[in-house]
């Protein structure tokens, strides 16, 4: 294990033993007051359990407060069989090299490295620096529910906020993604029909994140299994018994099933061929996709009718999904995008799980609208939900010139800017306080919210000692 650097190691080490899980933010916030508390510096505690600590100015450190901010609360995943109790157990930290992780769980180096830098500079009497306001947020990765509800008040006069929720050490974001959900409804009438069931599977796509992998042309398995439904009828009759993909709102599909009761005449060698034909087409871009046909006994059992799926199946041909525009300023950069997250077919309604961002005011409402007409011309309806504003980039950053000079006087190299399409708590902080000047950082990370995640040591010692840099020379 490498040497510690002003007590990260030891702070993160302390912080991992208190549960943090989302939703149960109790005693990671009672543990942050104690810690401000025994070093005699103000804490406050809002109803949502967010936590702002203030420290004054020392040696020298002037200017205006700068706010540090990050969230307490993590994702708890484990791997199968662990049982780890989330609510009652910390995080049984494993040390390799100079890499931490947590044995069979997830290990909340998102956010925890922030809370540990934050510890660390509250306990530090040498280094100089201005007036400290510590915002830490709660159940940030269920949706920025403590942010939400922050008092604009708590940035004081504040003109720089620094942000420590990214995971890239030579990375520093400067603006991100505004988003919101549309659940989706359209009802389905039920009918028995009769006749061989045929359970069709497409499984083995890639995946990922439908905001910051969405411009890779990953395959969405629900809109793919419309398209075989669609392509299907000029063939063989059917109705569809149960339709789904997708697991989470903030996913691409990598999975969808449907099971159907086939009208009499169908040709059992013509669906596989054409299964088979489909497969190979999107080989090309998903190299472990398996789409398979199981024909199953005769059934009788209640189908939707064709009337009803087929307004469904409109809905999941004609909506928009995947990259809508590119940034005309920074290149690659997605501007607008929109990801179909889940899909269920329930006993008398069609549920659609629609994620949409942009980094572009306006755009997602635009984009909202069109889906919500398209829901409604499918005799449906689309609702929005868990709305977040962007993070609009700012062409002039004095905080950004500042983090550019640290940093490059402490790597030797210089910083990469960057925007994300994605959401971040800063863009609800630009709403609250539209003049404050932010970034976001953090230290090297690998496979957050899985139980593989980790937390590159050197490169959190090395990060940190940036910001100590920043602090020190800000004006
Ligand atoms: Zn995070």
């Amino acid at each position: 294990m490498i040497e510690d650097y002003k007590n990260i190691i030891k702070n993160f080490t302390a912080l991992s033993k208190v549960p943090r899980g989302s939703g149960h933010n109790e005693k990671i916030s009672a543990f942050l007051c104690g810690f401000a508390k025994d070093l005699g510096l103000s804490c406050t505690c809002d109803k949502e359990l967010n936590v702002i600590i203030k420290k004054p100015a020392q040696n020298g450190g002037a200017g205006k407060p700068v706010v540090l901010q990050g969230h307490m609360d993590m994702v708890c995943v484990e791997e199968p069989g662990t049982g780890h109790d989330f609510i009652n157990t910390g995080l049984d930290l494993i040390f390799e090299d100079e890499w931490v992780r947590a044995n069979g769980t997830t290990l909340g180096g998102d956010d925890g490295i922030a809370l540990a830098y934050m510890m660390s500079l509250l306990e530090d009497k040498e280094i100089k620096h201005p007036d400290l306001i510590c915002i830490i947020t709660t159940d940030e990765e269920t949706g920025m529910y403590g942010a939400k509800a922050l008092d604009a008040g708590v940035f004081e006069d504040a003109s720089y906020l620094i942000n420590m929720d990214s995971e890239n050490e030579d990375e520093c974001l400067s603006g991100c993604a505004g988003g919101l959900r549309i659940d989706g409804r359209i009802p389905v009438n039920r009918a028995t029909a009769n006749g061989r069931q045929l359970d069709i599977t497409v499984k083995g796509l890639r995946g990922g994140h439908s905001g910051a992998e969405i411009h890779k042309g990953i395959t969405n398995a629900v809109r793919l299994l419309a398209r075989i439904l669609e392509e299907l009828k000029s063939f063989a009759g059917y109705t569809v018994l149960s339709l789904s993909g997708g697991e989470k709102d903030n996913a691409i599909p990598s999975f969808a099933k449907a099971s159907l009761i086939l009208d009499d005449g169908f040709d059992r060698s013509q669906i596989e061929g054409y299964l088979k034909d489909i497969e190979a087409k999107y080989r090309r871009r998903e190299k472990s996709i398996s789409i398979t046909a199981e024909f199953k006994d005769e059934t009788s059992a209640l189908t939707c009718t064709k009337d009803s799926f087929e307004n469904v199946l409109f809905a999941l041909l004609a909506l928009p999904n995947g990259v809508q525009a590119l940034s005309p300023d920074i290149e690659g950069l997605v501007e607008t995008s929109l990801n179909l997250g889940v899909f269920a077919l329930n006993e008398d309604e069609a549920k659609f799980n629609i994620s949409l961002r942009s980094s572009v005011l306006g755009e997602k409402e635009f984009l909202s609208g069109r889906v919500r007409r398209i829901l409604e011309k499918a005799g449906g309806t689309g609702t929005e939900n868990s709305e977040y504003p962007a993070w609009e980039y700012k062409p002039v950053s004095k905080l950004r010139d500042a983090y550019a000079k640290a940093f490059e006087k402490t790597h030797g190299i210089p910083v990469k800017f960057n925007v994300i399409h994605a959401g971040l708590e800063c863009g609800l902080f630009a709403k609250m306080k539209p003049e404050l000047d932010m970034i976001s950082i953090g230290p090297e990370m690998h496979d957050i919210h899985s139980p593989k995640e980790r937390l590159n040591l050197s490169s959190s010692i090395s990060l940190y000692k940036t910001v100590e840099e920043l602090l020190s020379t800000i004006e």
